[in-house]
């Protein structure tokens, strides 16, 4: 087994005086994929918030050992965790190459970055054909694939990833699915995938958790939790 690179132990986060999350225990190992489900309002996003520091958080974040809890969100970044929201959060106004030299914009290894444009281009030829074009103007498929490139370009060792598969057709779910499992062979980042579609991110991840109104009711191999009757009936359709 790898190295545990996120333990998080007892997380709580809300908003205001309503409670999300009511202690969360969560283990994601180096270079693996860890797929966080659960039904609409489970607190799947507040939890990809309270981890990188979005939002109040109560309970202890180790990232590679180190405390992460008490940081600001820009420290958090610095010890390589990136963060892709839902609804995406391209600069709309910048090109697709500017996206991508924005996500590069704090490192100092310019032959590396160069290495990385090239590589993102080979997982992501539609960014490639449209490095030029307005971020704003490229459909949600494209934006959803430079968000996740603009993000891998910080060389984060931790992917928070926040339903990359909302609102896009069944190909273009296909086509991102397929490149986040090269993305986790090639570049040795661990991705925390918080996905709706249960049956995709099951095939794709190596770890499951479920969560249920802030609580995590269920956790173990991506294989395990698939077999579970009541994953079976409530996330896959009954298949
Ligand atoms: P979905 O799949 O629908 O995105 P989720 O599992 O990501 O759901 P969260 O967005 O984390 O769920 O929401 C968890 C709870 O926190 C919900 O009850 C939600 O209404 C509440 N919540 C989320 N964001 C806020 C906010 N900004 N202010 C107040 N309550 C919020």
């Amino acid at each position: 087994m790898s190295e545990l690179l996120l333990d998080v132990r007892g997380l709580e986060a809300g908003y205001g005086s309503t409670r999300a999350l009511f202690g969360i225990d969560l283990q994601v190992s180096a270079g693996s994929i860890t797929a966080l489900l659960g039904a609409n309002g489970a607190g799947k996003t507040t939890t990809l918030r309270a981890l990188c520091g979005l939002i109040r958080r109560q309970g202890s974040v180790t990232l590679a050992g180190q405390r992460i809890e008490g940081m600001a969100t820009e420290d958090i970044v610095r010890l390589g965790v990136a963060h892709v929201p839902d609804g995406r959060g391209t600069f709309t106004g910048l090109t697709t190459e500017e996206n991508l030299r924005m996500g590069a914009c704090t490192r100092r290894d310019k032959a590396g970055v160069r290495e990385d444009f090239e590589r993102f281009y080979e997982y992501f030829p539609r960014l490639k054909e449209r490095r030029h074009q307005q971020a704003g103007t490229l459909s949600g498929g494209e934006q959803q694939m430079l968000a996740i490139a603009r993000a891998l370009m910080l060389r984060p060792r931790l992917l928070l990833l926040d339903e990359p598969s909302f609102g896009l057709a069944p190909l273009m779910v296909q086509e991102i699915f397929r490149i986040m499992g090269r993305i986790r062979e090639s570049q040795n980042v661990a991705i925390l995938l918080v996905e709706q579609n249960a049956s995709l991110a099951l095939e794709l991840a190596d770890t499951a958790y479920l969560l249920e109104t802030g609580r995590i009711v269920l956790a173990g191999t991506a294989a395990a939790v698939r077999s579970n009757d009541a994953v079976r009936s409530a996330y896959l359709g009954g298949d």
